[in-house]
């Protein structure tokens, strides 16, 4: 990169170490021209993937929606807050994990569904029960049905 004071193409690393648990690299570079020193932190970039809803319309993956999502569905449940933003965390990486830049919408829901279904089995479904919107009560049952045979 070029040179913040003077502009100038030619820089060179003279430190270079893992910050923040190694999620970062520190760079101290040195420029060859007018000999100032600065930091680079370099970073890899973990983007979400925008989420394509039914209508085709795209919106950025929204981990408040997520949450409050999950609030719903696991309430009155014994599952901890802790144990709640692990599953979150989870989902995150497994959406980064995804590599793709957008995701249906779809996609996301059965992410969500197999993380809740280890997390609590009743919170997943009701969460499935709203998220497909389950046409009729035969489905429903069908649904639990399955929970049984696991
Ligand atoms: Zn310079």
């Amino acid at each position: 990169m070029h040179c913040p004071f003077c502009s100038a193409n030619d820089t060179k690393v003279i430190d270079s170490r893992l910050v923040s648990d190694g999620h970062q690299v520190r760079r101290r570079r040195e420029c060859l021209a007018c000999h100032e020193r600065f930091t680079t932190f370099e970073s890899a970039e973990l983007v979400m993937p925008r989420i394509i809803k039914r209508d085709g319309s795209r919106e950025p993956f929204n981990e408040d929606k997520l949450r409050n999502g999950l609030l719903r569905s696991l309430e009155k449940r014994p599952v901890s807050v802790e144990q709640m933003e692990l599953a979150i965390n989870k989902l995150k990486s497994q959406l980064r994990a995804t590599g793709e830049r957008e995701l249906s919408s779809e996609m996301l829901g059965n992410i969500i569904m197999e993380q809740l279904k280890q997390l609590d089995k009743v919170a997943y479904v009701r969460f499935a029960s709203v998220y497909r919107s389950f046409e009729d009560i035969r489905e429903f049952g069908e649904e639990i049905a399955k929970l049984g045979d696991e």
